[in-house]
């Protein structure tokens, strides 16, 4: 028997109403925030990811599926929707079009990690990416968007960490403060994060080893480095969730794990999925485009990770609205199928979901696989029912049943279900 490979996941007939629910929920709120699709390929060359999300990164330097394609070309399974939507808006001259522009996608991502509850070799994800201005206001928008969406997911204790990881020029007082901190600690801090401390030395502060956290603690605050251009739109983000009521805490922690981010960045996180309780990631990213050879453009973005919020939606209890058929219509005997088949047409043809026997079982048969079904009503068809042109509605849950004039059926139905 050939298995699933590691990390990967199928989704069965039996829970991907779930995953329906979920996705059909993100596109209803995209639409109500004016955000439209937007579809890349699942591959892109590798070099895109190398410079958008920068080589020193976990996802570029561990994480990638990376192969030689037949024409001796390197081909990346996307790890992220961010760089693609980039390479996309630059190569379509997207910018011709009205801006701001709000694009969104739900993608299959690939990353190369330890396989863990949370955490998948292939997984999922909604995102967000708004190109063609600097203003606080299109982080707000992105921000709400983000928050609205968990909110209308039914989701509860998902709290938004937010922080400003400046631009370049501020970024690059802060790294040498926290270079000199660090100095004289390295010693006892982890392989990586000592490998980390020249090149890369704002995600010390991402490290999860305790030990190093511990050693983190007292770490200088980005928002004391922040220019003036930076600070001020930083306070104005925040005073504009306050406005709308997105409630949040401001997290100097949080630097995120990719290369391209400017200014704002911020998560979603919970507590009731252990190690894997980021729910959602992103921030600006000022300076992606013009890196990838577009024009400079101001752009703000995030990703939900679609396998952890279904995850919390389970533990939470949220209802997933499960569809099941409407009516299952029954046959007394196999003679009656063809009768039957006709009357479930006339139903799905209205708009009723319905099924019926094909495989000439006993009725008793059939009400078990109704009730398993979980249809809501049930209809048996026979010789009397034809010839009479009544039959009987039963509602399966509670065995109560009606009477009905065979042409009244469908009106019926529709009342009903
Ligand atoms: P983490 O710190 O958990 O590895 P990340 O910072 O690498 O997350 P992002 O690149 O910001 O993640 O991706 C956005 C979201 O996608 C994450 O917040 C998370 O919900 C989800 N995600 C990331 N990697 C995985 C994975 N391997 N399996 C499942 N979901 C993931
Ligand atoms: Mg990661």
């Amino acid at each position: 028997m050939i298995n699933i490979p590691k990390g990967t996941k199928d989704v069965l007939p039996s829970e991907s109403y779930k995953w329906q629910y979920t996705e059909n929920k993100l596109r209803e709120l995209a639409r109500l925030y004016n955000a439209r699709e937007i579809r890349t390929p699942v591959f892109e060359h590798t070099e895109l990811f190398v410079r958008s999300i920068g080589d020193e990164t976990d996802v570029v330097s561990k994480e990638m599926y990376t192969f030689e394609d037949k024409g001796g070309r390197s081909i990346t399974l996307k790890p992220e929707g961010t760089a693609p939507v980039a390479r996309s808006y630059i190569e379509n001259s997207l910018e011709s079009l009205s801006l701001p522009l709000k694009t969104y996608y739900i993608i299959p991502a690939f990353r190369y990690e330890r396989p863990q509850a949370g955490r998948l070799r292939e997984f999922h994800q909604f995102g967000v990416e708004v190109y063609g201005a600097t203003s606080p206001y299109l982080d707000l928008d992105c921000i709400s968007l983000a928050y609205n969406a968990l909110v209308g997911l039914g989701l509860k204790n998902v709290k938004l960490r937010l922080n400003s990881i400046g631009c370049p020029e501020c970024r690059k007082k802060y790294v040498e403060a926290l270079r000199a901190y660090y100095a004289d600690k390295l010693d006892d801090m982890c392989p990586t994060c000592r490998e980390r401390y020249a090149k890369n030395t704002l995600r010390l502060l991402d490290c999860k080893v305790p030990a190093c956290r511990e050693i983190g603690k007292n770490t200088p605050v980005i928002l004391d480095y922040l220019c003036d251009d930076c600070r001020a739109h930083h306070d104005k983000l925040c005073e504009l969730l306050t406005a709308v009521g997105v409630p949040y805490e401001i997290d100097p922690g949080i630097v995120r794990g990719l290369d391209y981010y400017t200014r704002t960045v911020f998560e979603f996180v919970t507590e009731e999925l252990g190690a894997q309780g980021t729910v959602c990631g992103g921030g600006r990213y000022d300076n992606l485009v013009s890196s990838l050879g577009g024009k400079p453009t101001g752009c703000v973005g995030f990703a939900v990770g679609l396998e952890r919020i279904i995850m919390l939606m389970e533990k939470q209890g949220v209802n997933f609205c499960e569809n099941v058929p409407d009516v299952f219509v029954m046959s007394q005997s196999p003679e009656y199928a063809t009768d039957c088949i006709k009357i479930t047409s006339e139903l799905r043809n209205a708009g009723i979901s319905a099924d019926t026997e094909m495989t000439g079982r006993s009725l008793k048969a059939q009400f078990k696989y109704a009730d398993k079904l979980r249809a809501k009503y049930a209809v048996v068809i026979g010789g009397n029912e034809i010839s009479e042109e009544k039959v009987k509605i039963k509602k399966l849950s509670d065995g109560t049943e009606e009477e009905c004039g065979l042409k009244a059926l469908t009106a019926r139905l529709k009342e009903i279900k």
